[in-house]
């Protein structure tokens, strides 16, 4: 007989508290839910990958120092490969940050609406997460922010600028002023940097406490789960003494050096989805009955006059995946597009067209 066990009493009580992230699982033939780049990589520059992943020494273990990949994200950085650290995703390395700084009840905190996985990480290591609400434009509600900084005094600072999912750039003079206030670490996670061309590298020597971090996975990679974070080399060489040791998988070494050294395709591809992002937020204008925000992401966000999840499943059933965020009350109705091929976004505007 199975043995009884009232399975959550076997994980902590944050962890039992979980929603998970479970982003849609659905086969349908435009996936525009999840900030991909819709294009792939020419059958050359594919070719190139394949003829270097050919010579994988797969029976070893992959450089423990990434070095190879740090070298192809100080060219593009500027930043020396000391000042670095590469994750498997952004997303480990917001987990890294905040087991590193905030670990065993330091608070986080960030505005809200805002990605979602700031939270999931924040609750196992038991942060108290503290939420400041955007304003109803979306704007960081500048004066309630510096204000919870100086009360609550948290051990992280974490935006997403552009943010995900409103699609909107915090300024230059918000970042620096927030800077100024915190005495704790400020993360500025920059992975929609390449569409808004907008960042807060240059801070970083002012500001030793500053933590920027990019991705490489909406700019076509997204299979590869590489993500990196530029700071000082003092809290670098800190953070770095918890990453695990193997963290990005030969693989994806060897893929993402290829790609590195090739990034005027992917810079072309990024050109193109900025201006889809254009004419799809145009067209979107001329729908009635939805609001579509403005955006500097690959991604936009609306809200419609009718019940959203029924128009999600309306999509669904014209083979179309956007993401549903209504779940979330300050985004009661909103739906996000990730801006995929022209072709996919005329289809989607067809679709959205008879379901308002
Ligand atoms: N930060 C933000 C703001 C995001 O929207 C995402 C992806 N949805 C990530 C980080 C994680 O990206 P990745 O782990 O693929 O690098």
């Amino acid at each position: 007989m199975k043995k009884n066990i009232d399975i959550k009493s076997l994980v902590t009580k944050e962890v039992a508290s979980l929603t998970p992230y479970s982003p849609d699982i659905v086969d349908v033939p435009i996936k525009i839910d999840a900030m991909e780049m819709p294009y792939l990589l020419s059958e050359s520059l594919r070719g190139k990958v394949t003829d270097a992943l050919n010579k994988a020494e797969i029976n070893r273990y992959p450089d423990p120092d990434i070095r190879k990949v740090k070298e192809g994200l100080s060219a593009l950085t500027g930043i020396t490969t000391d000042r670095m650290i590469v994750g498997n995703g952004s997303d480990e390395l917001i987990q890294l940050i905040f087991t590193a700084c905030g670990g065993g009840g330091g608070k986080v905190l960030f505005p809200a609406p805002t990605f979602g996985m700031y939270k999931i990480i924040a609750v196992p290591l038991k942060m108290s997460a503290i939420a400041v609400p955007l304003k109803d434009d979306w704007s960081l509600d500048e004066g309630a922010f510096i204000e919870a900084i100086k009360k609550e005094r948290p051990a992280i600072t974490i935006l997403a600028n552009p943010n995900n999912p409103t699609g909107n750039y915090f300024g230059e003079e918000t970042i620096r002023r927030i800077l100024d206030t915190a005495e704790g670490v400020v993360v500025v996670d920059e992975a929609y940097y390449n569409f808004s061309k907008k960042t807060s590298l240059n801070l970083i020597d002012e500001y030793p406490n500053l933590i920027v971090l990019r991705t490489l996975s909406k700019i076509g990679m997204a299979g590869l789960r590489v993500g990196f974070m530029l700071g000082s080399k003092e809290l670098m060489a800190e953070i770095g003494k918890i990453r695990l040791p193997y963290n990005i998988n030969l693989l994806s070494q060897i893929a993402a050096e290829v790609i590195l050294d090739n990034m005027a395709e992917v810079d072309r591809n990024v050109d193109k989805v900025i201006e889809s992002r254009e004419r799809l937020f145009k067209s979107m204008q001329s729908i009635p009955n939805i609001t579509p925000y403005p955006s500097e992401t690959n991604f936009i966000l609306f809200r419609t006059e009718k019940e959203a999840g029924a128009i999600h499943r309306g999509l669904i059933e014209k083979g179309i995946l956007i993401r549903n965020l209504s779940d979330n009350n300050k985004l009661k109705n909103c739906l996000r597009v990730t801006v995929g091929t022209e072709g996919e976004n005329e289809a989607f505007i067809e679709a959205l067209s008879g379901l308002v």
